[in-house]
């Protein structure tokens, strides 16, 4: 099927208009016509190669929904006219431990991302979200419940499960002290999975104007990071700390706001790796921990929570040709909380 989208043709570039073929449908696979598709800073990240080499051309992209238009002869899971979501992978090998346990984010031998790789078993470029068309087994692929607003609900496919898992596995709950380190598309998203789950939410970020949105998303204080001692009221007071920043930090102040038993999951990823000191880890027996994503059954149980609960992201809805200015504010911490790209002006 020609699909037209935005790639990314070489490291460091623009996006720029690019038209491909998407695969044929097999039996197992649905098509279907995206709607929306989300911007994650790891699709800049990997636009830009700071996480290493990639592949080329690029179209990045995995916060995918739209409404199924084709069926593979032996899909049962799917009918025409649903609502659906994709998210950043699209297969793995489903014969390992992780696979069978619903873990499929963490495949043994490593799960088919949405782009910046090959389909599964295939020479075949994977092509991401920033398009008009996609193919995917119904396997890979989860129901969105209908009374959610669609371009809100895109961001919910990355920026949703991955701090939706994390506070789960940590058990946010009613006495919990839950921190969340960077208000952007990850940050918002954990703040109100957090509050929703009723855990008293601190959000911790450098950017003092965003206090009055934190608070309407539930966060029950603010903490400007860019003030020198701002961790110092704060020793020993989170249970839980989820840091979904993007850039290159140092830790230890933050280390030292976790309770005794605490855990910092690293949720942000970038380029350089992280210093600490074994004094502060000893001190109070903290953790640092990580979290990637979320598995096919994790990624429907939080869009179906999501149904229950009205949540979604806060989107600024684009076309295709601001992509490269919507990068920009991105990485200026200039979004709200998230761009979504209107895939009809691909
Ligand atoms: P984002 O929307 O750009 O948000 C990142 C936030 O980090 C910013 O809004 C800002 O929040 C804070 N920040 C940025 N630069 C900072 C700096 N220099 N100092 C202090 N804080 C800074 O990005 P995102 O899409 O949420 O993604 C966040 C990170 O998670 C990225 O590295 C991404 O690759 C990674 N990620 C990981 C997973 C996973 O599975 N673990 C999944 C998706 C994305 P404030 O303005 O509030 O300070
Ligand atoms: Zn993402
Ligand atoms: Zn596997």
């Amino acid at each position: 099927m020609k699909t037209k989208g935005y790639a990314v043709l070489q490291a460091k570039a623009d996006l720029v208009p690019f038209e491909f073929e998407r695969r044929k449908l097999g039996g197992y696979d649905i098509g279907f016509e995206i709607q929306y598709s989300g911007i994650c800073h790891s699709d800049i990240h990997q636009a830009r190669e700071e996480w290493g080499a990639a592949l080329f051309p690029m179209v990045p992209g995995h916060e995918i929904v739209g409404v199924v238009t084709a069926i593979g002869a032996k899909v049962s899971k799917f009918s025409m006219g649903d609502r659906v979501g994709v998210g950043v992978f699209i297969d793995s090998c489903r014969q390992c431990e992780n696979c069978k346990g619903g873990l499929q984010q963490y495949c043994l031998e490593g799960m088919t991302g949405t782009y910046n790789g090959y389909e599964r078993n295939s020479e075949q470029i994977a092509f991401g979200g920033y398009s008009n068309y996609f193919v995917i087994d119904e396997n890979y692929a989860v129901k969105v419940p209908n009374n959610l607003d669609l371009s809100a609900v895109a961001p919910l496919l990355c920026a949703g499960i991955t701090l939706y898992s994390p506070l789960r596995h940590w058990q946010a709950q009613p006495g919990k002290r839950v921190a969340v380190m960077g208000l952007g598309g990850l940050g918002h998203m954990g703040v109100k999975f957090a509050a929703a789950l009723g855990a008293e939410v601190t959000v911790l970020s450098h950017s003092k104007a965003k206090e009055s949105d934190a608070k309407r998303m539930g966060a029950s204080a603010f903490v400007d990071t860019k003030s020198p001692d701002w961790h110092k009221g704060l020793q020993k007071n989170f249970d839980l700390i989820l840091n979904t920043v993007s850039a290159d930090l140092d830790l230890e102040s933050y280390l030292s706001t976790l309770k005794t038993n605490g855990t910092l999951v690293v949720i942000g990823l970038p380029g350089k790796p992280y210093s600490v000191n074994a004094g502060t880890l000893l001190n109070g027996r903290r953790s640092i921990s990580g979290s990637m994503i979320g598995g096919i059954p994790e990624l429907q149980e939080m869009l179906d929570f999501c149904g229950e609960h009205n949540i979604v992201s806060d989107v600024e809805v684009i076309t295709a040709d601001y992509i490269n200015k919507a990068y920009e504010r991105t990485v200026a911490s200039d979004v709200r909380y998230r761009f979504v790209i209107d895939a009809k002006s691909f």
